[in-house]
């Protein structure tokens, strides 16, 4: 399925649909990198308007996403949006309002082919919340010894008592050396 469309196609069809997979194993995202675990399932529809053209459909797919607390490997369900407003770019106006448009999803062209695929990502990306938990209630991961909260529940941690105690003897140690240098 290929996710290019050329503008004189736009010009004669006015309006089409563009149904298929989209073809991607995973995705960089700010927690590294994340792989689908099912297939990415596109619709779309091209429509042309009296200045350029608009995009719209819808992505669904899953990602294997670690979860935020525990780092389990958590399915996260993808419903994302596509939508967007293709201008030439003899429409730009000023550099003021250009933030606005970014949020407004206008894109502005001056190429005659198109590659739908950056709309399908930035869709899929922006479905990605902040946070992703395994399940609502996860406790997380000891934070002195990295032991799995969920499955010791009266986690009582030796390795905070360490490191409590080897930094008191850095700072004793600390102590002493200035002591030395006066
Ligand atoms: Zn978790
Ligand atoms: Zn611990």
């Amino acid at each position: 399925m290929e996710w290019r469309v050329e503008l004189a196609e736009i010009e004669k069809r006015k309006r089409f649909f563009l149904e298929g997979e989209f073809k991607m194993d995973g995705i960089e995202l700010d927690v590294g990198y994340c792989r689908f675990i099912e297939p990415i399932k596109v619709k779309m529809v091209v429509a042309k308007t009296k200045d350029g053209f608009t995009v719209g459909g819808y992505v669904k797919t899953a990602l294997e996403h670690p979860c935020t607390r525990c780092l389990k490997p958590t399915r996260l369900e993808i419903n994302g949006v596509i939508e967007a407003l293709y201008l030439p770019e003899s429409m730009r106006k000023n550099v003021k309002e250009e933030r606005l448009e970014t949020l407004k999803n206008i894109v502005y062209y001056h190429e005659t082919e198109f590659d739908l695929s950056e709309r399908i990502v930035e869709a899929i990306v922006v479905e990605v919340p902040e946070k992703v938990l395994c399940k609502p209630d996860c406790k997380g991961l000891c934070p002195f010894c990295g032991a799995d909260l969920n499955e010791e529940e009266n986690h009582v941690c030796d390795k905070m008592i360490d490191s409590v105690d080897s930094r008191f003897e850095a700072l004793l140690k600390l102590k002493e050396k200035l002591k030395e240098v006066r």
